[in-house]
């Protein structure tokens, strides 16, 4: 039985062909969905014409008004016309639609943002006149004669005044200015010769929001300064070089320091051949390669330029072009995340400089600003104590160096400087010695039993002994894996976990879990006997080990291969076997922490 009412099926009307105007208004659902993406259509085929300076204004979030304005190629009065129908374009060399080097190609945006707004298109090309046209919802008027300097303006008002559905979607005027304003961010981004500015022009006035000038000199510099224009000057100094190849694919750009990252994604900037895109594939990958070093909530800073060959991308995917498809995709994510991982490793412990900036800024702003902060550069950190009563800080003296057991660390009969803790002796000219052996300082204080405050010779830094005691445990956990699988220590009495219905799951991983230290055997329906534990990990419960193993295990869903999870496994274990926040440490405790991070990668 057809459970289509027939009434349906039956046309009622003749079939007609759309009038041009209603099929753009239609293909204008697709490119442009809201005026930040008329921006970018616009801002693209500014770029596409050589322009050297680009200037955006909009008013009311782009709703009323986006004008842009170019100095490129211009556009002579005969093709002024057919740039506004469907499907009409420059760009395209015969059929080619492999080798895309522009960011257009498709001849649809002109005719599409045409169709939905009130238009005007004015423009000069080399050796002409100015001219301009306009367009009201789809119909076209003729050029007429106007000044304009050489280059192109479009000017775009009411969007989607003709379409109230549409208008009805679109978000708040300030939702509306910062898309518009991300997309003018990322194709500044992709052009560094470029000049450009945004403009907000809303009640008559002309507010610039953006302003960065072309970038000139070499290729590396010139990205790297047109970011900092983007990102704020930190960037230069908290991010790692990268630079990369693998075949024909090239990855070049910028990655943040682990210690300087956003709570959101919005400062990556990927680009493959010069287009900025959103794409899962490569986003994935940037969060593979920090996963080792972020916590999930944090977003690494990127700006990463992959160029490959036209043939091996398809950017034809959607109108918006902000997708791609690359015809190898195991091959982009391994380049993308073993060249950053590696940008990583070789920068080391290199602290982020806005964060001691800012500690030793908090620090100087106390009551007794100056005394305290020469204080605090050239003391020992027990001679250091909080100027106010109200500031709650428990510091934990470390213990003079006489009565400190330091001989044992090693440290302290080769770096006096570590244990320069005697207040009779003046320190104020005794910087922390071998920085480069131990960029990480000397452990001068502990914190509500929870931080680790350390002096370097020109900054501090602070580590949470918690994440950073889990964090040696769990690179332990991973070496020992890699060479002959995780050593285990047997529990004298086999301790019985209830797993309920996780147990068979869990159970399906028993001998993944043995190489990774963990000793399970069935135990009667839902239970489970752990009957050996992974040596580093101390003294664990293991109810809570296990338990915790199996929420990990049920998270891969059914038919996943543990494989893939075996880090995130060895991180849950970890955080079995470390010092727990709360505890107390000596000096030398805290010192040997410190220069165990050193020594893991
Ligand atoms: P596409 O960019 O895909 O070619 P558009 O509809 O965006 O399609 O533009 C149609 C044509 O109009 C372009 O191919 C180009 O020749 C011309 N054009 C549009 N904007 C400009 C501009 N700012 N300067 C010079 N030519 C332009
Ligand atoms: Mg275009």
């Amino acid at each position: 039985m057809n459970a289509i009412d027939p009434k349906i099926m039956t046309p009622t009307q003749e079939i007609v062909r759309l009038s041009e105007a209603t099929a753009n208004r239609i293909a204008a659902g697709e490119v442009v969905e809201r005026p930040a993406s008329a921006v970018k259509e616009l801002v693209e085929n500014a770029i596409d014409a050589g322009a050297r300076q680009i200037d955006v204004s909009i008013a009311d979030g782009g709703k009323t008004v986006i004008r842009v304005r170019d100095d490129g190629c211009g556009i002579p009065p005969e093709d002024m016309a057919l740039a506004l129908e469907r499907h009409a374009t420059s760009k395209l060399v015969g059929d080619d639609l492999v080798n895309i080097s522009q960011y257009g190609f498709r001849g649809e945006a002109l005719p599409a943002i045409a169709s939905v707004s009130r238009f005007s298109m004015t423009s000069r090309a080399a050796g002409g006149d100015a001219w301009q046209i306009k367009a009201d919802c789809g119909s076209t008027g003729t050029p007429r004669p106007i000044a304009h300097a050489l280059g192109t303006t479009i000017d775009v008002r009411d969007l989607f005044h003709a379409t109230p559905a549409r208008l009805k979607f679109m978000r708040s005027d300030r939702a509306e200015l910062q898309a518009v304003g991300d997309v003018v961010r990322r194709l500044a981004m992709a052009r560094h010769q470029t000049g450009f500015t945004l403009a907000d022009v809303s009640d008559g006035q002309d507010r610039t929001l953006f302003r960065a000038e072309a970038e000139t000199g070499d290729l590396f510099d010139a990205r790297r300064a047109r970011a900092c224009r983007i990102l704020g000057r930190d960037f230069a100094e908290n991010t790692v070089r990268i630079a990369a190849e693998r075949d024909d694919i090239g990855l070049e750009g910028h990655v943040g320091l682990p210690t300087w990252t956003r709570g959101t994604a919005a400062a990556q900037y990927l680009f493959v051949n010069g287009r900025p895109v959103r794409d899962k594939l490569l986003i994935g990958a940037l969060r593979a390669a920090f996963s080792d070093v972020l916590s999930r909530d944090r977003h690494p800073v990127a700006v990463l330029f992959l160029t490959c060959p036209p043939a091996r991308v398809d950017v034809n995917v959607h109108p918006a072009k902000s997708d791609v498809r690359f015809r190898d995709p195991g091959h982009v994510r391994g380049l993308i995340v073993s060249a950053i991982r590696h940008a990583l490793a070789g920068a080391g412990h290199r602290p982020t400089s806005t964060i001691t900036t800012a500690a030793l800024g908090a620090f100087s702003q106390s009551p007794q600003s100056p005394e305290s902060k020469r204080a605090w550069q050239s003391q020992p950190m027990h001679s250091y104590r909080p100027a106010r009563r109200d500031v709650d800080i428990a510091v934990a003296l470390q213990e003079p160096a006489d009565a400190d057991p330091f001989g044992q660390g090693g440290f302290a009969d080769s770096t006096p400087g570590w244990t320069s803790a005697r207040a009779d002796e003046s320190p104020a000219t005794d910087p922390v010695p071998g920085e480069e052996a131990h960029p990480l300082g000397a452990a001068r204080a502990q914190l509500h039993e929870t931080y680790i405050v350390a002096q370097t010779s020109d900054g501090i830094v602070l580590v949470d002994q918690h994440a950073a005691h889990e964090r040696l445990v769990y690179e332990r956990l991973k070496a020992q894996r890699d060479r002959h699988g995780v050593v285990r220590q047997s529990l004298l009495i086999p301790e019985i976990v209830d797993l309920g219905t996780d147990a068979p799951r869990v159970l399906e991983h028993t001998d993944a879990l043995a190489a990774l230290g963990l000793g399970i055997e069935p135990f009667g329906p839902g239970a489970v006997a752990v009957r050996d534990i992974p040596a580093v990990l101390g003294n664990p419960d293991p109810q809570r080990l296990l338990r915790d193993v199996a929420d990990e295990i049920v998270d891969l869903g059914t038919s996943g291969a543990l494989g893939e999870r075996i880090d995130a496994i060895l991180s849950r274990m970890a955080c079995h076997g470390s010092v727990r926040s709360g505890r107390r440490l000596s000096g030398a405790e805290m010192d040997a922490l410190l220069r165990e991070m050193e020594a893991t990668p």
